[in-house]
């Protein structure tokens, strides 16, 4: 079998995720064989850099012999069984670490099987835990402009990008957006901090506005991640706290993206030193092996729904794969290996190294800005770097990139104008330099016509 037979039978049946399936009248699919550390290799003896941790969920390499070994063996003692009125070790272990390493206050975890359906449950409860409490008039969600929580229905109704939302939008909830705190094209002079600071000014007035009405406000702490990498201060996320707390209003931390190290802090929720009162994770969360996600939450909120059957107040939410013992070893082993404290400290020199690679591109005539937020480096592309002026979207500058990344063996998949860079942590210093080149040439390539 190789690339083009296995493609071929591929497009007879298989319709894949976030793609105009005509493209692959021109744009061949790439089958991979198989992955170890931070290559992929295809099935003609290609191999791909995988600069983006294959859509952000893997954290230490592909066919990490640890995480191999604890799934399989978990699979020899148990493979599934159902988590409603049935427990089992993997899933009791993990929720326990899960409420030891994440912030305090948050004491109880509720397992789903995806980062969609654990914003889904984090919007549920808050909206039960206000009705339990007495208030059934809050059943309104804040979200911030340009925020991305998942595509299901409720999470693609509490995210803001409109490629994705916009058909959707008749079926959607009603959220209540506000301008995002994002960094990117604010006044010259003004540091990240201030424009932050500032941008909470509308978020509080709105939500003094709204505080009867609001369960929560939902955000993607530090990095609204498929927003194209935009960036704001944590002064704002101390802020939001305060003011929920104020208000009596919810604070939903969505951690699926930024969680597990990305941002330099094992939570991005720690570098503003807040707990939000549900903290969603998933992505890192197995090391990138299987889908899993898990919601954290209070005592507190626990307490509103603790209540004898027939006053009807329990939380009646399932998904058939909750809490599958596969997962849940693989998350085990995966904090294993983020336990060893030399992780984050590894990755404060391989995010400078990162830095360092791609410096001479500040100075390139397309290039906008480039920002990092730990683990997370994104580049973004304009047409006019006076004004920040956008490529328009139909000219597909990113895809260009991504296409001479998989000619170079490097697998970029830029966000519409913005190329980044999100490697598995056990990125080297050589592949950094062969992804700095890459997207170096590659953008170069995008934007001097
Ligand atoms: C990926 C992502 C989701 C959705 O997770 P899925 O597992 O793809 O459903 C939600 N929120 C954020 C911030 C994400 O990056």
């Amino acid at each position: 079998m190789n690339n083009s037979e296995l493609a071929a039978e591929d497009l007879r049946y298989l319709w894949h995720p976030c793609t105009q399936m005509k493209d692959h009248e021109w744009l061949p699919l790439v089958p991979i064989r198989r992955g170890q550390g931070v290559w992929l290799e295809d099935f003609d003896g290609h191999r791909y850099l995988d600069a983006i941790s294959s859509w952000w969920v893997n954290l230490f390499g592909h066919a990490h012999p640890y995480i191999n070994d604890r799934i399989s063996t978990q699979l020899k003692e148990l493979e599934h069984v159902i988590l409603a009125g049935f427990t089992h070790r993997p899933a009791v272990e993990l929720a326990r670490r899960l409420v030891q390493i994440t912030p305090p206050g948050l004491d109880k975890v509720f397992f789903a099987d995806n980062g969609s359906s654990a914003v889904e449950v984090a919007l549920k409860m808050s909206f039960h835990y206000w009705r339990n409490a007495g208030k059934p008039e809050k059943r309104e969600f804040v979200t911030l402009s340009n925020s991305y929580h998942g595509e299901t229905l409720g999470a693609l109704a509490v995210g803001d990008v409109q490629l994705y939302k916009e058909t959707y939008e008749p079926l959607l909830l009603k959220a209540i957006t506000v301008p995002s705190p994002d960094c990117y094209g604010r006044e010259p002079g003004v540091s990240c901090e201030a424009h932050s600071r500032e941008a909470f000014t509308a978020t509080r007035a709105v939500l003094e506005r709204h505080a009867d009405s609001v369960c929560a406000i939902i955000v993607e702490p530090l990095v609204q991640c498929a927003g194209s990498m935009r960036m704001y201060d944590p002064v704002y996320l101390t802020l939001l706290r305060e003011c929920c707390d104020e208000l009596g209003i919810h604070l939903i931390a969505d951690e699926i993206a930024v969680g597990f190290g990305r941002t330099g802090s094992l939570f991005a929720c720690e570098q503003a030193a807040i707990s939000p009162d549900f903290m969603c994770l998933s992505k890192g969360l197995t090391g990138g092996y299987l889908p899993l996600s898990a919601v954290l939450t209070s005592d507190r909120v626990y307490e509103a729904f603790y209540d004898d059957y027939t006053n009807l107040t329990a939380f009646l939410h399932s998904h058939s794969y909750t809490g599958n013992p596969l997962g849940c070893a693989a998350a085990l082993a995966t904090l294993d290996l983020l336990d060893d404290g030399s992780v984050l400290e590894k990755n404060r020199a391989t995010a400078a190294y990162m830095s360092a690679a791609v410096a001479d591109l500040e100075a390139h005539r397309h290039v906008g800005e480039i920002r990092q937020r730990g683990m997370i480096l994104a580049i973004e592309m304009v047409a006019d770097r006076s004004g920040l002026i956008a490529y328009p979207w139909q000219e597909r500058r990113g895809l260009k990139v991504y296409q001479h990344g998989l000619k170079n063996g490097v697998l970029l998949r830029p966000l519409g104008n913005v190329v980044y860079f999100m490697p598995p942590y056990v990125i080297e210093q050589e592949h950094i330099d062969l992804m700095a080149q890459t997207a170096r040439d590659g953008i170069h390539a995008a934007t001097c016509d």
